[in-house]
């Protein structure tokens, strides 16, 4: 027997509609490339995305077909979002901080046949057009009067797009099953994979980010949205902010501390997402160059961060400066990507305040929909018992089945699991605490030792500003961890010092074999810790130095 509900199809135009009718005049915010705020609304959106809907399909463009767009967070970036998915196409976000080989090949595999750039990403896509014979026409985000000189042939200006006379009147109806978005993991190693989210995986992702025990957002929530509109979607934040009704705050392209903090007291912004690196930058801006009155003039109330472990000296600075609270997640562009959340449970209201910050220091725990397990190298499960480590799989209805262009299921184990490549534990309560990514994991005579941990002990030094530990070839033990460390500007600290700090903090076995000084350690495009460089770079370093020793 069926029951006897309306089967609406779950997709982006019921979110942009949605948004624009229940709270039209909530603000949109967003930094231009001058760096002046342009001010627009939900309804302005959801308008513009109508027109964007129309003008692709006047240039031929047919559901399903691909958009391509290398933009910042900024505005145009936000209504084409909507546009192109609500008249369903298929939003396909590059990341143009990755090398122009990997855009190139990005762009190229994702198929798009209009790609949206802008204006000053221009330099980057120029050289590389001749080389992507797919993409049939490039729309520049300008206004006319502000189009760049270009070699680009024909060239469209994106306010000819949004203020054209044609606009469709009504968002058509789309299968919830049909690919909303295209977005490519980075591929420290190999080639960048595409994950194509659905709008059915989509509305449930943002349905989830609202609930109480994730991010908790509301119509009250004025949003600085950090996390790029190029790298998983934001974390879902355009979707999440419209079925809120929260006000957005878009920063452009300054991620400076300074534009930062400016948005945030200016725009009363409640809520920001970011990865950890940019966070360490803005505390250390607070403390250094903000009176305790500035920074009580924040109305800030949490901070979302992920995908990087957070230390926990990130969360005890946020709490004891601002009194703000820190969530963190864990997820990947292959689940769109938030999968866990750390909030505390009611039995842990008692806990001492560094127990809290230990707790938070934990990736938390599924949100409802998405199921955790963790396994053996013989695919056993592994008890939930806070202990056992272990290959960490997932299952829901915003995780991949397959990447873009592979057969459908054929990224998933037997019983229907997707191998997460990161090693983890889960206690009886349901946290998560990544230990490591499986290929950093160190094997040290038959032991795992985790570089996270190890990571994270440094940080807390006060000298420190940044840390990566990787496992090197030992001639007894297999691996050894070295640490390789970066301190704050102007400071100096011997090796004695840091292996002193860390004595207390993790086991003797896992201290460090060897502590190297680097200016400036190297970071994926998307702000993770480049440790194949690190491993390539230093990877005889004990072999070297028992050749020394010899
Ligand atoms: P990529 O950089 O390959 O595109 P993603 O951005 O999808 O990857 O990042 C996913 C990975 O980032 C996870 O598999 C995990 O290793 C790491 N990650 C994300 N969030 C956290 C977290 N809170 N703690 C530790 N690691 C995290």
């Amino acid at each position: 027997m069926n029951g006897l509900m309306q089967a609406q199809q779950l997709t982006t135009a019921m979110l942009i509609r949605h948004a624009a009718t229940n709270h039209p005049q909530r603000e949109i915010v967003s930094r231009g490339a001058d760096g002046a705020l342009a001010r627009s609304n939900w309804r302005t959106v959801e308008r513009h995305a109508r027109h964007i809907a129309a003008g692709l399909a006047d240039l031929g463009l047919k559901p399903g077909d691909r958009v391509a767009t290398l933009a910042w967070n900024r505005l145009p970036h936000l209504e084409l979002y909507y546009g192109v998915s609500g008249a369903g196409m298929v939003l396909h976000t590059v990341n143009p901080r990755l090398f122009p080989e990997q855009i190139r090949y990005i762009i190229d595999h994702g198929g798009a046949r209009i790609l949206c750039v802008d204006a000053d990403l221009l330099p980057i896509i120029e050289p590389l057009l001749a080389d992507l014979p797919k993409i049939e026409r490039v729309i520049v985000l300008a206004d006319q009067a502000d189009m760049p000189e270009t070699r680009i042939a024909d060239p469209i200006s994106y306010q000819s797009l949004i203020g054209g006379p044609s606009a469709i009147a009504a968002w058509p109806d789309i299968d919830e099953n049909s690919a909303s978005a295209l977005c490519y993991t980075s591929g420290t190693t190999g080639n960048p994979k595409g994950v194509l989210y659905s709008h059915r995986s989509t509305v449930l992702h943002a349905m989830s980010a609202l609930a109480n025990d994730s991010m908790s957002l509301g119509a009250a929530d004025s949003i600085l949205v950090v996390t790029p509109l190029f790298h998983v979607n934001a974390w879902g934040i355009p979707y999440s902010a419209a079925m809120a009704g929260s006000k957005l705050v878009l920063p452009g392209s300054a991620l400076d501390p300074v534009s930062l903090y400016e948005l945030m007291r200016d725009e009363g912004v409640t809520f920001s997402l970011g990865v950890p690196t940019i966070w360490f930058a803005f505390l250390d801006h607070l403390e250094r160059e903000r009176a305790i009155e500035d920074r009580q003039a924040l109305k800030l109330d949490r901070i979302f961060t992920g995908g990087a472990a957070t230390p926990r000296s990130l969360i005890e600075r946020f709490r004891s400066l601002l009194g703000v609270e820190t969530m963190q997640a864990w997820g990947m562009t292959e689940t769109s990507p938030v999968a866990t959340v750390c909030r505390p449970l009611a039995h842990h209201a008692d806990l001492s305040d560094a127990d809290q910050i230990d707790l938070r220091a934990l990736q938390g725990r599924s949100v409802f929909g998405v199921e955790l397990r963790i396994e053996d190298e013989d695919g056993h499960e592994l008890p939930r018992d806070g202990e056992a480590a272990g290959l960490l799989k997932v299952r829901g209805p915003w995780v991949l089945n397959a990447y873009h262009g592979q057969p459908a299921g054929s990224a998933l184990d037997a019983g229907g699991w997707f191998d997460t490549g990161d090693v983890a534990k889960i206690d009886p309560d349901g946290f998560l605490q990544i230990t490591d990514r499986a290929k950093d994991v160190i094997k040290s005579g038959g032991e795992w030792i985790s570089s996270i941990d190890l990571e994270n002990a440094a940080v807390a030094h006060p000298k420190v500003a940044e840390a990566a530990v990787i496992g090197v070839a030992h001639p007894k033990w297999q691996e050894r961890p070295l640490l390789l460390v970066q301190l704050h500007p102007g400071e100096t600290c011997t090796k004695e010092e840091v292996m002193e700090h860390l004595a207390d903090k993790v086991a003797r076995w896992w201290l460090p074999d060897d502590v190297i000084f680097v200016e400036e350690l190297p970071h994926t495009a998307t702000g993770k810790l480049l440790k194949t460089e690190l491993r390539k770079r230093h990877g005889d370093h004990f072999a070297a130095a028992a050749d020394a020793v010899s």
